[in-house]
Protein backbone atom coordinates (compact mmCIF):
# COMPACT_ATOMS: atom_id res chain seq x y z
CA UNK A 1 0.00 0.00 0.00
CA UNK A 2 1.41 3.48 -0.85
CA UNK A 3 3.37 5.30 1.91
CA UNK A 4 2.94 2.18 4.33
CA UNK A 5 6.24 0.44 5.85
CA UNK A 6 6.22 -2.58 8.02
CA UNK A 7 7.09 -0.39 10.93
CA UNK A 8 4.44 1.75 10.79
CA UNK A 9 0.78 1.06 11.47
CA UNK A 10 -2.86 2.20 11.35
CA UNK A 11 -3.95 1.66 14.95
CA UNK A 12 -7.18 0.88 13.42
CA UNK A 13 -5.68 -1.98 12.27
CA UNK A 14 -4.04 -3.29 15.57
CA UNK A 15 -5.86 -6.27 16.86
CA UNK A 16 -5.15 -5.64 20.66
CA UNK A 17 -7.04 -3.15 22.61
CA UNK A 18 -6.77 -1.32 25.71
CA UNK A 19 -8.12 -2.04 28.45
CA UNK A 20 -9.08 1.02 31.36
CA UNK A 21 -9.41 -1.33 34.10
CA UNK A 22 -6.54 -3.73 35.29
CA UNK A 23 -6.77 -7.59 35.51
CA UNK A 24 -7.54 -8.52 38.92
CA UNK A 25 -5.04 -11.78 38.86
CA UNK A 26 -2.21 -9.34 38.19
CA UNK A 27 -0.26 -8.60 41.05
CA UNK A 28 2.56 -6.10 39.42
CA UNK A 29 2.83 -3.15 38.31
CA UNK A 30 4.74 -4.06 35.10
CA UNK A 31 2.41 -6.62 34.08
CA UNK A 32 -0.65 -4.74 34.93
CA UNK A 33 0.85 -1.42 32.67
CA UNK A 34 1.71 -3.67 30.18
CA UNK A 35 -1.61 -6.02 29.27
CA UNK A 36 -3.50 -3.00 29.92
CA UNK A 37 -1.76 -1.11 27.16
CA UNK A 38 -1.58 -4.23 25.09
CA UNK A 39 2.01 -4.92 25.21
CA UNK A 40 1.50 -8.22 26.66
CA UNK A 41 -1.29 -11.21 27.62
CA UNK A 42 -0.76 -13.58 30.67
CA UNK A 43 -0.80 -17.02 29.99
CA UNK A 44 -0.33 -17.99 33.52
CA UNK A 45 1.56 -16.79 36.37
CA UNK A 46 5.03 -16.38 35.57
CA UNK A 47 4.61 -17.35 31.40
CA UNK A 48 3.28 -14.47 29.44
CA UNK A 49 2.77 -13.79 25.14
CA UNK A 50 4.06 -10.77 23.86
CA UNK A 51 1.67 -8.84 21.26
CA UNK A 52 2.72 -6.50 18.41
CA UNK A 53 3.79 -3.39 20.57
CA UNK A 54 5.27 -5.56 23.30
CA UNK A 55 7.38 -7.37 20.98
CA UNK A 56 8.33 -4.02 18.74
CA UNK A 57 10.06 -3.00 22.37
CA UNK A 58 11.55 -6.60 22.73
CA UNK A 59 13.36 -6.39 19.05
CA UNK A 60 14.76 -2.39 20.17
CA UNK A 61 16.10 -3.65 23.10
CA UNK A 62 17.69 -6.62 21.68
CA UNK A 63 18.84 -4.59 19.04
CA UNK A 64 20.79 -2.34 21.36
CA UNK A 65 22.17 -5.43 22.83
CA UNK A 66 22.89 -6.99 19.54
CA UNK A 67 25.08 -4.03 18.03
CA UNK A 68 26.77 -3.85 21.53
CA UNK A 69 27.96 -7.68 21.78
CA UNK A 70 29.06 -7.33 17.87
CA UNK A 71 30.85 -4.63 18.58
CA UNK A 72 33.28 -6.97 21.09
CA UNK A 73 33.35 -9.61 18.82
CA UNK A 74 30.44 -11.87 19.65
CA UNK A 75 29.25 -14.01 16.99
CA UNK A 76 25.40 -15.02 17.25
CA UNK A 77 24.23 -18.43 17.87
CA UNK A 78 20.97 -20.10 19.17
CA UNK A 79 21.00 -22.88 20.90
CA UNK A 80 18.22 -25.69 21.33
CA UNK A 81 15.87 -25.54 24.53
CA UNK A 82 15.80 -29.28 24.68
CA UNK A 83 18.75 -30.61 26.67
CA UNK A 84 20.96 -33.67 27.40
CA UNK A 85 20.80 -34.89 31.28
CA UNK A 86 24.08 -36.69 30.80
CA UNK A 87 25.88 -32.77 30.20
CA UNK A 88 24.51 -32.16 33.81
CA UNK A 89 25.18 -34.60 35.40
CA UNK A 90 28.99 -34.15 33.93
CA UNK A 91 29.14 -31.45 35.85
CA UNK A 92 26.44 -32.04 39.26
CA UNK A 93 23.83 -29.65 37.80
CA UNK A 94 21.07 -32.01 37.02
CA UNK A 95 19.93 -32.66 40.56
CA UNK A 96 17.30 -30.69 41.66
CA UNK A 97 19.04 -30.62 45.23
CA UNK A 98 21.91 -28.18 43.00
CA UNK A 99 19.83 -26.26 40.68
CA UNK A 100 16.13 -26.04 42.06
CA UNK A 101 14.31 -24.63 38.85
CA UNK A 102 14.71 -27.38 36.54
CA UNK A 103 11.56 -28.10 34.18
CA UNK A 104 12.91 -31.86 32.78
CA UNK A 105 10.33 -34.36 30.82
CA UNK A 106 10.53 -37.89 29.80
CA UNK A 107 11.08 -39.14 25.98
CA UNK A 108 8.40 -41.27 24.72
CA UNK A 109 11.46 -43.51 23.11
CA UNK A 110 13.49 -43.94 26.76
CA UNK A 111 14.97 -41.29 28.85
CA UNK A 112 15.46 -37.70 30.35
CA UNK A 113 15.91 -34.38 28.86
CA UNK A 114 16.04 -31.14 31.12
CA UNK A 115 14.75 -28.16 29.44
CA UNK A 116 17.21 -25.21 29.32
CA UNK A 117 17.38 -22.77 32.31
CA UNK A 118 20.85 -22.05 31.34
CA UNK A 119 22.90 -22.99 28.70
CA UNK A 120 26.95 -23.09 30.01
CA UNK A 121 27.04 -27.09 29.54
CA UNK A 122 25.13 -27.73 26.47
CA UNK A 123 27.36 -24.93 24.33
CA UNK A 124 31.06 -25.81 26.01
CA UNK A 125 30.42 -29.49 24.74
CA UNK A 126 28.92 -28.27 21.45
CA UNK A 127 32.40 -25.99 21.35
CA UNK A 128 34.62 -29.37 21.66
CA UNK A 129 33.84 -29.56 17.52
CA UNK A 130 35.25 -25.77 17.12
CA UNK A 131 38.03 -25.61 19.38
CA UNK A 132 41.53 -27.63 19.70
CA UNK A 133 44.38 -25.40 19.17
CA UNK A 134 45.49 -21.93 20.51
CA UNK A 135 45.20 -20.85 17.00
CA UNK A 136 40.73 -20.90 17.19
CA UNK A 137 40.94 -19.11 20.14
CA UNK A 138 39.41 -16.81 21.31
CA UNK A 139 35.66 -17.30 20.50
CA UNK A 140 33.08 -15.59 21.65
CA UNK A 141 28.95 -17.15 20.72
CA UNK A 142 26.28 -15.57 22.29
CA UNK A 143 22.58 -15.82 21.82
CA UNK A 144 18.98 -14.28 22.74
CA UNK A 145 17.04 -17.46 23.68
CA UNK A 146 13.89 -18.17 25.94
CA UNK A 147 14.78 -20.38 29.33
CA UNK A 148 12.59 -22.07 31.04
CA UNK A 149 12.63 -21.68 35.34
CA UNK A 150 10.89 -23.54 37.28
CA UNK A 151 10.46 -20.55 40.09
CA UNK A 152 9.16 -21.03 43.03
CA UNK A 153 7.63 -17.38 43.23
CA UNK A 154 6.13 -15.44 39.78
CA UNK A 155 4.52 -12.84 41.38
CA UNK A 156 6.63 -9.72 39.59
CA UNK A 157 4.87 -10.05 35.90
CA UNK A 158 7.89 -10.12 33.05
CA UNK A 159 10.46 -9.02 35.88
CA UNK A 160 10.81 -12.68 37.36
CA UNK A 161 9.17 -14.95 34.65
CA UNK A 162 9.24 -18.82 34.48
CA UNK A 163 9.64 -18.77 30.90
CA UNK A 164 11.61 -15.23 29.78
CA UNK A 165 14.23 -14.12 27.47
CA UNK A 166 17.41 -13.59 28.29
CA UNK A 167 20.50 -13.04 26.40
CA UNK A 168 23.09 -15.19 27.10
CA UNK A 169 26.99 -14.76 25.76
CA UNK A 170 30.01 -17.22 26.57
CA UNK A 171 33.54 -16.38 26.47
CA UNK A 172 36.03 -19.25 25.44
CA UNK A 173 39.71 -17.85 25.73
CA UNK A 174 43.15 -19.68 26.45
CA UNK A 175 43.80 -18.03 29.79
CA UNK A 176 42.92 -16.47 32.75
CA UNK A 177 44.78 -13.17 31.06
CA UNK A 178 42.91 -13.10 28.13
CA UNK A 179 39.92 -13.74 29.56
CA UNK A 180 40.31 -10.63 32.21
CA UNK A 181 40.75 -8.76 28.63
CA UNK A 182 37.41 -9.43 27.88
CA UNK A 183 35.52 -9.46 31.17
CA UNK A 184 36.47 -6.00 30.88
CA UNK A 185 35.59 -5.01 27.81
CA UNK A 186 31.82 -6.73 28.38
CA UNK A 187 31.78 -4.64 31.78
CA UNK A 188 31.78 -1.61 29.26
CA UNK A 189 30.04 -2.78 26.79
CA UNK A 190 27.27 -3.50 29.39
CA UNK A 191 27.23 0.29 30.28
CA UNK A 192 26.66 1.56 27.08
CA UNK A 193 23.81 -0.76 26.96
CA UNK A 194 22.22 0.39 29.78
CA UNK A 195 23.03 4.10 28.69
CA UNK A 196 20.98 3.61 25.77
CA UNK A 197 18.45 2.28 27.19
CA UNK A 198 17.60 5.16 29.37
CA UNK A 199 18.76 3.33 32.59
CA UNK A 200 22.89 4.03 32.55
CA UNK A 201 22.63 6.72 35.76
CA UNK A 202 20.26 4.31 37.57
CA UNK A 203 22.20 1.06 36.94
CA UNK A 204 25.47 0.36 39.33
CA UNK A 205 27.68 -2.42 39.15
CA UNK A 206 27.69 -4.63 41.70
CA UNK A 207 29.80 -6.90 43.45
CA UNK A 208 27.91 -10.65 44.61
CA UNK A 209 28.30 -13.67 45.12
CA UNK A 210 29.78 -15.73 42.89
CA UNK A 211 28.50 -19.35 43.00
CA UNK A 212 30.84 -22.63 43.21
CA UNK A 213 33.33 -21.59 41.30
CA UNK A 214 34.85 -17.62 42.47
CA UNK A 215 34.11 -15.70 45.42
CA UNK A 216 32.29 -13.13 43.55
CA UNK A 217 30.64 -12.35 40.63
CA UNK A 218 29.28 -9.13 38.82
CA UNK A 219 25.70 -8.28 38.55
CA UNK A 220 24.57 -4.72 37.39
CA UNK A 221 21.37 -3.55 39.36
CA UNK A 222 18.74 -1.17 38.34
CA UNK A 223 17.79 0.58 41.23
CA UNK A 224 13.65 0.01 42.05
CA UNK A 225 11.28 -0.45 44.30
CA UNK A 226 10.29 -3.40 42.24
CA UNK A 227 12.99 -5.10 42.64
CA UNK A 228 14.05 -8.27 44.39
CA UNK A 229 17.30 -7.53 45.56
CA UNK A 230 19.02 -5.19 48.39
CA UNK A 231 22.05 -3.86 47.40
CA UNK A 232 24.44 -0.88 49.03
CA UNK A 233 25.00 2.06 46.83
CA UNK A 234 28.68 3.93 47.08
CA UNK A 235 27.62 6.79 44.84
CA UNK A 236 30.57 8.90 44.35
CA UNK A 237 32.61 5.07 43.03
CA UNK A 238 29.35 4.59 40.93
CA UNK A 239 29.72 0.77 42.49
CA UNK A 240 27.35 -1.74 44.64
CA UNK A 241 27.81 -4.06 47.16
CA UNK A 242 24.51 -6.81 47.20
CA UNK A 243 23.36 -7.48 50.55
CA UNK A 244 24.64 -11.05 50.16
CA UNK A 245 28.08 -10.25 50.28
CA UNK A 246 28.46 -6.88 51.78
CA UNK A 247 30.61 -7.67 54.73
CA UNK A 248 34.30 -5.89 56.33
CA UNK A 249 36.65 -8.28 54.35
CA UNK A 250 34.85 -6.79 51.17
CA UNK A 251 34.51 -3.22 51.81
CA UNK A 252 38.19 -3.10 52.85
CA UNK A 253 38.81 -4.89 49.34
CA UNK A 254 36.77 -2.49 47.49
CA UNK A 255 38.13 0.62 49.17
CA UNK A 256 34.70 1.31 50.36
CA UNK A 257 33.73 3.23 53.65
CA UNK A 258 30.68 1.69 55.24
CA UNK A 259 29.44 5.07 56.35
CA UNK A 260 29.10 6.06 52.71
CA UNK A 261 26.72 3.16 51.50
CA UNK A 262 23.05 4.27 50.86
CA UNK A 263 20.61 1.15 51.40
CA UNK A 264 18.41 0.61 48.07
CA UNK A 265 16.15 -2.20 46.40
CA UNK A 266 17.14 -3.18 42.86
CA UNK A 267 16.81 -5.62 40.13
CA UNK A 268 19.17 -7.45 38.39
CA UNK A 269 19.02 -7.03 34.74
CA UNK A 270 22.49 -8.53 33.90
CA UNK A 271 24.98 -10.87 35.61
CA UNK A 272 28.29 -11.94 34.33
CA UNK A 273 30.49 -14.94 35.62
CA UNK A 274 33.73 -16.49 35.60
CA UNK A 275 33.90 -20.50 35.25
CA UNK A 276 37.48 -20.48 35.29
CA UNK A 277 38.75 -23.75 33.66
CA UNK A 278 36.38 -25.93 35.85
CA UNK A 279 33.43 -26.48 33.42
CA UNK A 280 36.22 -27.42 30.75
CA UNK A 281 37.88 -29.80 32.62
CA UNK A 282 34.29 -31.37 33.60
CA UNK A 283 33.01 -31.40 29.96
CA UNK A 284 36.37 -32.17 28.26
CA UNK A 285 37.37 -29.06 26.79
CA UNK A 286 41.07 -28.73 25.70
CA UNK A 287 43.15 -26.47 23.09
CA UNK A 288 46.67 -27.35 22.30
CA UNK A 289 49.12 -24.24 23.10
CA UNK A 290 51.95 -22.46 21.58
CA UNK A 291 54.03 -25.60 22.41
CA UNK A 292 51.51 -28.48 21.99
CA UNK A 293 50.76 -29.15 25.51
CA UNK A 294 46.95 -29.65 25.95
CA UNK A 295 45.02 -26.71 27.95
CA UNK A 296 41.96 -26.66 29.18
CA UNK A 297 39.96 -23.81 28.12
CA UNK A 298 38.71 -20.37 30.29
CA UNK A 299 35.11 -20.06 30.16
CA UNK A 300 32.81 -16.65 31.02
CA UNK A 301 29.49 -16.34 31.09
CA UNK A 302 27.43 -13.22 30.53
CA UNK A 303 23.88 -12.58 31.32
CA UNK A 304 21.00 -10.09 30.34
CA UNK A 305 17.20 -10.00 31.24
CA UNK A 306 15.59 -8.97 28.38
CA UNK A 307 12.09 -9.25 29.46
CA UNK A 308 13.32 -8.35 33.23
CA UNK A 309 14.75 -4.62 31.60
CA UNK A 310 11.40 -4.36 29.59
CA UNK A 311 9.06 -5.03 32.68
CA UNK A 312 12.18 -2.93 34.64
CA UNK A 313 11.54 -0.34 32.49
CA UNK A 314 7.88 -0.02 32.19
CA UNK A 315 7.73 0.00 36.30
CA UNK A 316 10.66 3.15 36.48
CA UNK A 317 9.17 5.15 33.22
CA UNK A 318 5.67 5.32 33.73
CA UNK A 319 2.34 7.54 35.71
CA UNK A 320 -0.98 7.08 36.83
CA UNK A 321 -1.95 7.50 33.63
CA UNK A 322 0.47 4.51 32.05
CA UNK A 323 3.52 3.49 30.58
CA UNK A 324 5.93 6.63 29.31
CA UNK A 325 9.08 4.55 27.05
CA UNK A 326 12.54 5.71 26.92
CA UNK A 327 13.16 6.95 23.37
CA UNK A 328 15.12 4.38 22.68
CA UNK A 329 13.36 1.63 22.82
CA UNK A 330 9.23 3.27 22.18
CA UNK A 331 7.47 0.96 19.75
CA UNK A 332 7.05 4.04 17.49
CA UNK A 333 8.58 7.10 17.09
CA UNK A 334 5.63 8.99 17.15
CA UNK A 335 2.16 8.43 17.84
CA UNK A 336 0.23 10.98 15.06
CA UNK A 337 -3.48 11.46 16.10
CA UNK A 338 -6.35 12.84 14.34
CA UNK A 339 -9.50 14.36 15.55
CA UNK A 340 -12.39 15.29 13.86
CA UNK A 341 -11.03 13.44 10.69
CA UNK A 342 -14.51 11.61 10.51
CA UNK A 343 -16.41 15.12 9.83
CA UNK A 344 -13.85 17.27 7.86
CA UNK A 345 -12.42 15.65 4.80
CA UNK A 346 -9.48 18.74 5.47
CA UNK A 347 -8.74 17.04 8.51
CA UNK A 348 -7.98 13.61 7.14
CA UNK A 349 -6.21 14.66 4.19
CA UNK A 350 -3.71 16.66 6.18
CA UNK A 351 -3.22 13.60 8.52
CA UNK A 352 -3.33 11.00 6.09
CA UNK A 353 -0.41 13.10 4.19
CA UNK A 354 1.28 13.82 7.66
CA UNK A 355 1.64 10.24 8.13
CA UNK A 356 2.89 9.49 4.70
CA UNK A 357 5.20 12.10 4.97
CA UNK A 358 7.01 10.57 8.36
CA UNK A 359 7.20 7.50 6.99
CA UNK A 360 9.12 8.80 3.75
CA UNK A 361 11.43 10.44 6.73
CA UNK A 362 12.05 6.68 7.68
CA UNK A 363 10.17 7.54 10.97
CA UNK A 364 8.05 4.98 12.48
CA UNK A 365 4.24 5.91 13.14
CA UNK A 366 1.34 4.37 15.11
CA UNK A 367 -1.64 6.15 13.54
CA UNK A 368 -4.85 6.95 15.41
CA UNK A 369 -6.87 6.71 12.67
CA UNK A 370 -10.26 5.48 14.65
CA UNK A 371 -13.50 6.78 15.13
CA UNK A 372 -13.36 7.60 18.64
CA UNK A 373 -13.86 10.11 20.69
CA UNK A 374 -10.72 12.40 21.21
CA UNK A 375 -10.72 11.94 25.11
CA UNK A 376 -10.17 7.92 24.55
CA UNK A 377 -8.08 8.03 22.00
CA UNK A 378 -5.90 10.68 24.48
CA UNK A 379 -6.43 8.03 27.07
CA UNK A 380 -5.00 5.29 24.81
CA UNK A 381 -2.06 6.92 24.04
CA UNK A 382 -1.20 8.06 27.65
CA UNK A 383 -1.52 3.88 28.11
CA UNK A 384 0.94 3.55 25.30
CA UNK A 385 3.50 5.48 26.09
CA UNK A 386 4.98 6.77 23.20
CA UNK A 387 7.06 9.81 24.07
CA UNK A 388 5.83 12.37 21.23
CA UNK A 389 2.33 12.59 20.20
CA UNK A 390 1.15 14.65 16.97
CA UNK A 391 -2.05 15.74 16.69
CA UNK A 392 -3.92 17.18 13.77
CA UNK A 393 -7.55 18.72 14.18
CA UNK A 394 -9.29 21.99 12.41
CA UNK A 395 -7.66 23.86 14.80
CA UNK A 396 -4.32 23.06 14.41
CA UNK A 397 -4.93 23.51 10.36
CA UNK A 398 -6.25 26.86 10.82
CA UNK A 399 -3.30 27.73 12.13
CA UNK A 400 -0.75 25.14 9.70
CA UNK A 401 0.86 23.48 12.51
CA UNK A 402 0.93 20.09 14.35
CA UNK A 403 -0.01 19.95 18.47
CA UNK A 404 3.17 18.37 19.83
CA UNK A 405 2.62 16.94 23.27
CA UNK A 406 5.08 15.31 25.23
CA UNK A 407 4.57 12.05 26.65
CA UNK A 408 6.40 12.92 29.71
CA UNK A 409 5.88 15.91 31.18
CA UNK A 410 2.74 16.64 28.96
CA UNK A 411 4.08 20.06 27.24
CA UNK A 412 2.25 20.96 24.17
CA UNK A 413 3.49 23.06 21.89
CA UNK A 414 1.96 24.08 18.13
CA UNK A 415 5.04 23.48 15.50
CA UNK A 416 5.57 23.83 11.65
CA UNK A 417 5.99 20.08 10.39
CA UNK A 418 9.71 20.65 9.86
CA UNK A 419 10.04 21.46 13.65
CA UNK A 420 8.26 18.86 15.34
CA UNK A 421 10.30 16.07 12.87
CA UNK A 422 13.27 17.39 14.38
CA UNK A 423 12.09 16.88 17.96
CA UNK A 424 11.82 13.19 16.96
CA UNK A 425 15.66 13.93 17.47
CA UNK A 426 16.23 11.26 14.02
P1 LIG B 1 17.87 -14.07 40.06
O1 LIG B 1 18.84 -13.99 41.20
O2 LIG B 1 17.09 -12.82 39.85
O3 LIG B 1 17.03 -15.30 40.10
P2 LIG B 1 19.87 -15.35 38.49
O4 LIG B 1 21.07 -15.08 39.30
O5 LIG B 1 19.22 -16.67 38.60
O6 LIG B 1 18.77 -14.20 38.76
P3 LIG B 1 21.19 -15.62 35.92
O7 LIG B 1 21.05 -17.09 35.91
O8 LIG B 1 22.54 -15.06 36.11
O9 LIG B 1 20.16 -14.99 36.97
O10 LIG B 1 20.52 -15.02 34.61
C1 LIG B 1 21.02 -13.90 33.90
C2 LIG B 1 19.98 -12.78 33.88
O11 LIG B 1 18.71 -13.24 33.46
C3 LIG B 1 19.74 -12.17 35.24
O12 LIG B 1 20.70 -11.20 35.54
C4 LIG B 1 18.35 -11.58 35.08
O13 LIG B 1 18.43 -10.30 34.48
C5 LIG B 1 17.68 -12.53 34.11
N1 LIG B 1 16.79 -13.46 34.82
C6 LIG B 1 17.13 -14.48 35.65
N2 LIG B 1 16.04 -15.14 36.07
C7 LIG B 1 14.97 -14.52 35.49
C8 LIG B 1 13.56 -14.76 35.52
N3 LIG B 1 13.04 -15.77 36.21
N4 LIG B 1 12.77 -13.93 34.79
C9 LIG B 1 13.28 -12.92 34.06
N5 LIG B 1 14.61 -12.66 33.99
C10 LIG B 1 15.44 -13.46 34.69
MG1 LIG C 1 17.47 -17.13 39.62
Amino acid sequence: MKGEISNSMRQSKLFTKTRREAPKDEISKNAELLIRAGFIHKEMAGVYDFLPLGLLVIEKIKNIVREEMDKIGGQEIQMSSLQRKELWERTDRWSDKNVDVWFKSKLNSGGEVGFGWSHEEPITDMMKNYIGSYRDLPIYPYQFQSKLRNELRAKSGIMRGREFLMKDMYSYTTDEKSHQEFYDSVIEAYHRIFEKLGIGDITYLTLASGGAFTQFSHEFQTITESGEDVIYLEREKKIAVNKEVLNDEVLKKEGIERGNLEEVKAAEVGNIFDFKDIKSKELGLYFKDEKGEEKPVHLGSYGIGITRIMGTIAEIFSDDKGLVWPKNISPFDVHLISVGAEKSEAVKTAVDKLYDNLNSKGLTVLYDDRDLRPGEKFADSDLIGIPTRFIISEKTLEQGKIEVKDRETGKVEMLEEEDAVSILGK
